[in-house]
């Protein structure tokens, strides 16, 4: 083998769990944290100059630095080992240090908010802080809200054990989590939910999906009490402390955060509603090929394999190549920062069990370097999460040399870029089909993302809207969580499915994560604001590097809508952005209509 499976995290910080480099920058990140502490107790914004100003961000930027580089170090312990227990502990000391950080962004938050809008505007304009001045003005909104320090501070001591506890509880669980399963040669094995979860959708047998999805629904269901607990107490905590800040409305949280207008989300998903029955036709036609009247949803990604078709598999090699050489018919600058990743040793891939599931990039600030992790198993779709990972892993590249507080872009565009990958990558492999019967393969693999973003993300944005509004009333039973959930599944797939998956708000971390609410939307965005850009690059030719590029840097210093008004010249709040990408998707679902008829006779 050429590149390696496993990722080099030595280079980072030798040792593993047991590191003292680790160990060490822990300790210089402590003192920093405090340095940073007394100099904006210190600070008179209104009649300091605007080097302490300067000072301030610049220890900021070092800590924000170090705290990503250690963050991201630990979590790549913690996913690639669920059983490494010093590694837990690690966590638990760093964890302790972001109250003292929080509290110290607490002051800094207030003192910009306490400026006033006259001697803002002037401090805004001078050349240091020009470049700034919108992630700045954010931070002085943000401001306004807070209580008083000393509340801050409680709030985030408490929320150790309370919102972040709720969430590493929830990984807890789920590694505990076995789902049997007999092998190609009748031996019984446990698998990990990583490992069943894949083989339940990937697998090419309908016999097999349809066994591991009824185990699979049993194992949530088995501990459904213990996870409707977590996630009440999670959002619960999460909506007592919007209360606390006078937010009554928990939209504002996750809009804000993703820099986005409610009438941009709400925009996007009535042009997604309207278009939504060409795409169950399509599962209805995909569930005939299977031989059955309606789709079940086990069998949403499984793999068509028509005639004598031989399933596409690459390996981990074959992978790295043809990523490679695709991303340079687009951009060269993304073709070779991929390579380096692949000499470099970043990527995790090795199929094994007592990973945790999923993929993700992370990034490594103080090295300007990334990590990515996931489970490869051959297949074209891990073809494409691998893409993906590189894409966001290219997003962070082309930002390094930018100060922190402009790197800090919002999941909806950190999705632009993987989904841009993926893209290229997809509509490579199609062109590579050799027979009809792998067209339409490929095809299918290639809408299966459009779908997941229009339909299973839509039920989970329909699901926690629902969800939030019963917590607010007060706790919500196991039973009425997973009615909940079918209703949103039913919902948003027009109720065209002949099964759905009950428990799935127990099965998909997405639910359970402490750092930002409604992990579903962005999502969508991110891809149909990638499907613009494509759209743009195919028209564009090889002008289109550094326009993209552009916008990629531009992507932590302005709203979405801005983004989109400034490099794509579009308005995200009228439904015709929406509807070029959904038509895109509508093209390729028209094609496989017709690829498909002559089997469906
Ligand atoms: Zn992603």
């Amino acid at each position: 083998m050429k590149y390696a499976i496993n990722w080099d995290l030595d280079s980072i910080f030798p040792g593993g769990s047991n590191s003292q480099e680790l160990q060490n920058r822990m300790v210089e990140l402590d003192n920093q944290i405090k340095e940073y502490h007394d100099k904006v107790i210190d600070w008179k914004p209104e009649s300091d100059s605007v080097d302490k100003f300067v000072e301030i961000l610049d220890l900021q930027e070092v800590i924000s630095k170090g705290f990503s580089q250690c963050g991201s170090f630990i979590g790549a312990l913690l996913s690639s080992d669920i059983n490494d227990d010093k590694a837990k502990l690690v966590y638990g000391d760093f964890s302790k240090k972001y109250p003292a950080v929080q509290l110290a962004q607490t002051i800094f938050s207030k003192k910009l908010s306490e400026i006033d809008d006259e001697k803002w505007t002037e401090l805004m304009l001078t050349p240091e802080l020009k470049d700034l001045s919108f992630r700045l003005s954010e931070i002085r909104r943000d401001g306004n809200e807070l209580l008083s320090e000393a509340e801050e501070n409680i709030i985030s001591t408490l929320n150790l054990d309370g919102l972040n506890a709720w969430s590493s509880h929830y990984d807890t669980i789920v590694a505990s989590i076995e789902i049997p399963y007999i092998d190609e040669e009748g031996k019984e094995v446990s698998l990990s939910a990583g490992q069943a979860f894949n083989k339940m959708m990937g697998d090419a047998d309908a016999s097999v999906r349809a066994d591991l999805f009824e185990k699979w629904e049993k194992a949530w269901s088995d501990k459904v009490d213990v996870f409707a607990d977590t996630l009440n107490h999670l959002d619960g905590f999460r909506l007592s402390t919007q209360k606390l800040h006078g937010v009554d409305d928990y939209l504002k949280q996750p809009l804000e955060y993703n820099r986005l207008k409610e009438e941009t989300v709400d925009a996007m998903w009535s042009t997604i509603q309207a278009n939504k029955q060409p795409i169950v036709d399509y599962l209805t036609r995909k569930a005939q090929l299977f031989g059955k009247d309606k789709m079940e949803w086990q069998d949403q990604d499984a793999p068509i394999v028509l005639g004598d078709m031989e399933e596409r598999t690459y390996t981990f090699d074959q992978a790295a190549e043809f990523i490679v050489e695709n991303f340079e018919k687009f951009s060269p600058k993304m073709s070779k920062f991929a390579q380096e990743a692949f000499d470099k040793s970043w990527i995790e891939a090795e199929d094994r069990p007592g990973k945790r599931p999923g993929g993700y990039c992370t990034g490594l600030p103080e090295t300007q370097e990334s990590r990515i992790f996931m489970t490869y198993s051959n297949s074209v779709n891990e073809v494409a999460t691998l893409a993906h990972e590189l894409g966001h892993a290219f997003h962070s590249s082309v930002m390094w040399d930018m100060p922190s507080l402009n790197q800090d872009y919002a999941m909806n565009v950190a999705e632009t870029a993987s989904t841009f990958a993926e893209l290229i990558v997809a509509d490579a492999t199609l062109k590579s089909a050799k027979t009809k019967e792998e067209k339409i393969n490929l095809l299918d693999v290639k809408m299966q993302n459009a779908i997941a973003m229009f339909m299973n993300i839509h039920a989970r944005y329909i699901f926690e809207n629902a969800f939030y509004q019963a917590r607010q009333k007060g706790l919500v039973s196991a039973d009425e969580i997973t009615s909940m959930m079918v209703e949103a599944q039913k919902e948003a797939y027009l109720d065209g499915l002949a099964s759905y998956h009950p428990h799935f708000w127990a099965a998909k971390l997405h639910f359970f994560i402490d750092d930002v609410p409604f992990y579903n939307f962005p999502y969508t965005f991110g891809y149909l604001f990638s499907m613009g850009i494509y759209a743009y690059a195919n028209k564009k030719g090889s002008n289109f590097e550094d326009e993209y590029i552009a916008l990629l840097r531009d992507t932590a210093s302005m709203t979405s809508e801005e983004l989109a008004e400034k490099h794509l010249q579009v308005d995200l709040t009228k439904p015709d952005f929406w509807q070029a990408g959904i038509d895109m998707v509508l093209a390729d679902i028209n094609e496989f209509m017709e690829l498909t008829e002559e089997y469906v006779k």
